[in-house]
């Protein structure tokens, strides 16, 4: 299997010389299985340079799984040149919007609503195919399979775990790691507030074991780490977004072989990135068990 990193940037495209090394575009991965069966994660804007390297082979058919549908995962699917063309497959897969009862195709067609760009949905020339996806559900791609768990982020998000022979990677989209609601104070908190913070607590602790179990062992943790945990606590609490701490700890809990973090933060330069990667590993020092710690950089090319 092979993985692309076509944007790595989250929130907003920041291109610009203090990016230029690691990459201004939005979070889209290409992942290739062994056969050659074309995966996308995700739509920023990175599915547009990802878009170019595909016109010389067309017409192909491609799978593209959306994390969630804020702005900067889907902005540049209606610049995904494929769909304009006739002869090309597109399947595009993503979460039902429970909030606003809309299915995905439902929910990517109104970015192509007349206000917004001048191609309705209804006038793309590939053959156009949605599924809307179920918890957990597995869809298999050739000789690749894809499945998804639910994540914790404010709008739905599904996290997507790709298999292909042996090998695995998986990408959490977006995710803040869930912190209790209730304050920890076992000295000074009455017998209720206590019994809150501990049910509480045995569910988030819950649904951290399943995500482990799920992600136990992948050859390649991509992970949401927008933030340091200094700038988390200091008003990005429920953001619906990691830190670089927390990652660490969670790829070395999942026993996971490489930790990519992405959603690098719009205002963080190359140089900030790298300090920051130097400043982790003084802080945290690697044992020889541990993950290899490395930042998504775009048009990095990983074999697994
Ligand atoms: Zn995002
Ligand atoms: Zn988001």
């Amino acid at each position: 299997m092979k993985i692309v990193f076509r944007g790595v940037r989250g929130s907003i495209p920041s291109p610009g010389a203090r990016t230029v090394r690691y990459g201004g575009n939005t979070t889209c991965i290409e992942v290739r299985s062994d056969n050659g069966e074309l995966i996308i994660l995700d739509a920023g804007s990175g599915i547009f340079p990802l878009a170019n390297t595909l016109l010389a082979s067309l017409p192909i058919t491609c799978h593209i799984f959306i994390t969630h549908t804020h702005w900067d995962h889907i902005q540049g699917l209606p610049f995904f040149i494929p769909v304009f063309i006739p002869g090309n497959c597109v399947k595009i897969h993503g979460a039902f919007d429970p909030v606003n009862h809309r299915s995905i195709r439902e929910v990517l067609a109104r970015q192509m609503e007349y206000s917004y760009f001048p191609v309705r949905e209804e006038e793309l020339n590939a053959t156009m195919e949605y599924t809307t996806l179920r918890e957990r559900q597995t869809i298999e791609v050739g000789d690749a399979k894809v499945t998804n768990i639910l994540m914790n982020h404010p709008v739905l998000n599904f996290g997507y775990k790709v298999e292909c022979n042996g090998k695995s990677v998986f990408f959490t989209g977006d995710h803040e790691w869930p912190l209790n609601i209730y304050p920890d104070d076992a000295e000074n908190q009455n017998e209720m507030d206590r019994l809150n913070f501990l049910e509480y607590q045995s569910f988030i602790d819950e649904r951290n074991q399943e995500l482990m179990d799920f992600i136990h062992g992948v050859d390649a943790f991509i992970i949401d780490s927008a933030y340091t945990d200094e700038e988390y606590f200091n008003g990005k609490v429920g953001w619906g977004h990691g830190t670089f701490e927390n990652s660490i700890k969670l790829a070395r809990r999942a026993e996971a072989k490489a930790l990519y973090f992405t959603h690098h933060e719009p205002t963080r330069s190359d140089e900030d990135l790298e300090k920051l990667l130097a400043s982790l590993h003084e802080r945290f020092p690697p044992t020889e068990h541990d993950p290899k710690w490395i930042l998504a950089r775009e048009g990095v090319e990983i074999e697994l």
